[in-house]
């Protein structure tokens, strides 16, 4: 998989250095064939440029490990309900780009399904995870506003330039207390990536690209249509890590999700077995992992624990939302 990212990384320099503009008319429907997620990879790099980063990270996780052992303290954050205010900055060169109002609106729809377990394919479960799948995680979200600006650029990178009006991109909106989403175009490979907290508020958020954006839209790829792509995103923005933890059998920080060997692809049939070491069926029907957004529809409940220990002070998303 990684091997597979160099190498869009290497395409994306490459092309970049030729200096040609993309073709603006050209929509390009044709689905990369796995979900490309830049957050980790862009973490790395925040933290080498970023000497106070890796240390903010290092006391949250600190607060999320005491709220993961404290069954009082997460009983306490898990009785509230947090709704978070989205404001949605759409960048567009073409008319695609520029997506609608029900598009957003659909996106917001899928974030309250998902986060609610209220989305029709949690019932498709297999039996040996049902009872780890999370139950409604308590967060909501509700549109706040949209701002939308026509730019000459056609594609943009994870630089964060969309995030700077400076570099032609749109200035975050209060992003102590609100999440912003950044639609636009980030190339033929990726289809978006999120800042974990910690990070500096000027670019807090999360990035989509504009076909993976909003369900149901015959204009989007055809297996990143159902809005999931935000929905992985907004779980890294809330501190999840990819479940298999960014290494072969890595640790994604959560007790309750078997331990994968690498990402999977597409829809993989069920049970698909690790060879790492614990319970070898993987959960790769999580929204963590890499799969088409129809084979992707839950969470576990260890991951609610330490998304809502985010809400916990010095959490990290404690400005976000109150109970
Ligand atoms: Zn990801």
């Amino acid at each position: 998989m990684r091997k597979i990212y160099l190498i869009s990384l290497i395409f994306l320099v490459l092309e970049s250095c030729t200096n040609e503009p993309e073709n603006f008319n050209e929509t390009n429907l044709a689905a990369p064939a796995e979900r490309g997620c830049a957050s980790y990879d862009v973490l790395q790099d925040q933290i080498i440029k970023d000497p106070g980063l890796a240390e903010r990270m290092e006391k949250i996780e600190a607060i999320t490990r005491r709220i993961q052992s404290d069954e009082r303290a997460y009983r306490k954050l898990a009785d509230g309900t947090y709704v978070i205010p989205v404001q949605v900055n759409v960048l567009y060169g073409i008319t695609a780009e520029n997506v609608s109002q029900e598009k957003i609106v659909s996106q917001i729809d899928v974030l309250n399904e998902d986060f609610g377990a209220t989305n029709s394919d949690y019932n498709t479960t297999p039996s040996i995870f049902q009872d780890v799948r999370s139950p409604n995680t308590s967060i909501k979200f509700e549109l706040a506003g949209i701002t939308r600006k026509a730019t000459t650029k056609s594609s943009w990178r994870t630089n964060d330039d969309m995030k700077k009006s400076s570099k032609g991109g749109i200035d975050p909106t209060n992003p102590a207390t609100t999440l912003n989403i950044w639609v636009c175009d980030l190339g033929k490979s990726l289809l978006g990536y999120a800042q974990f907290p910690g990070g500096s508020l000027s670019t807090d958020g999360v990035v989509i690209h504009y076909q993976s954006f909003g369900r149901n839209f015959t204009d989007n790829y055809s297996n990143f249509n159902k809005g999931r792509t935000a929905t992985h995103e907004i779980g890294h923005y809330f501190n999840l890590r990819h479940i298999w933890g960014d290494q072969t059998c890595g640790n994604d920080q959560v007790n309750d999700t078997p331990v994968h060997n690498t990402s999977n692809s597409g829809c993989p049939a069920y049970p698909h077995l690790s060879t790492c070491t614990g319970q070898p069926v993987e959960m790769t029907m999580n929204y963590m992992d890499y799969t088409y957004d129809q084979c992707m529809y839950i969470f576990s409940t260890g991951q609610k624990t330490r998304m809502l220990a985010t809400f916990a002070s010095g959490g990290g998303r404690n400005s976000l939302a109150q109970p």
